[in-house]
């Protein structure tokens, strides 16, 4: 199975992603942690990707998609194929190429959940975010602070605040995913297969039963 999670930066992408690994098995796939990744082992992508990333903009289209064919060869045991994508596609290129990925491996995108946060909201979460270096968990320094200052709760590893997390960064970032990515939610609003979550809908337990049924459906 493969599930799409949209939503601006902020909206709770990687907190939904470690969810769904934990109770489905997921495999995770953030293509801003493999971007980041890239730039600090100082590889030949990470050196190209670094401007836009750090500025709030998104990486080239034909850059971020060779970053994701690359991890999946390296990464991805084809047999395990459920998988949470966080963070891609974020534009119709994008779209159109992930589609042609996985039909090369007899797949195709299942379902897609869009996390809906009003703008005040999503510049409120980031401005106070920290994340931990190993496990990625993040905290909200004023809303829900780790029990250890600058350690995280689960692992002990180390909080810091990520270079694109500033207000100033973030108006490019909320730009950048009213431009390439909102286009999105109506095409797979149009295909049928979208849920969104918002203040209205938050029951987090409705949607993981959606997955769940969809997953025992899927292997029936
Ligand atoms: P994120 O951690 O998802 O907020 O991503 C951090 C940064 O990585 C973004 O601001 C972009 O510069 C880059 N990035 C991540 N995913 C993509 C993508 N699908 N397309 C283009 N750039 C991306």
């Amino acid at each position: 199975m493969n599930l799409i999670l949209l939503g601006a930066p902020g909206s709770g992408k990687g907190t939904y992603s470690n969810i769904l690994t934990k109770e489905f098995n997921f495999i995770h796939i953030s293509t801003g942690d493999i971007v980041r990744n890239n730039i600090d082992n100082q590889t030949e992508f990470g050196f190209k990707a670094k401007k836009y990333s750090e500025e709030g903009i998104l990486v080239p289209n034909s850059l971020i998609i060779v970053m994701v064919e690359d991890y999946l060869k390296n990464q991805i045991n084809k047999k395990n194929k459920d998988i949470v994508w966080d963070g891609f596609p974020r534009t119709i290129e994008q779209v159109i190429q992930l589609e042609k990925l996985l039909r090369k491996i007899n797949n195709k995108v299942d379902l897609v959940v869009y996390l809906y946060l009003p703008k005040k909201e999503l510049i409120e979460r980031i401005k106070h975010r920290v994340v931990c270096t190993k496990c990625k968990a993040s905290f909200n320094l004023k809303l829900k602070p780790p029990k250890k200052s600058g350690y995280c709760d689960f692992d002990n590893g180390l909080l810091f605040k990520r270079k694109d997390d500033t207000e100033e960064k973030l108006i490019i970032r909320l730009k950048e995913f009213e431009n390439q990515t909102v286009p999105l939610i109506k095409y797979y609003k149009e295909k049928n297969n979208l849920i969104v979550i918002d203040e209205k809908n938050t029951n987090i337990n409705n949607v993981l039963k959606k997955i769940k049924d969809f997953k025992r459906n899927d292997h029936n």
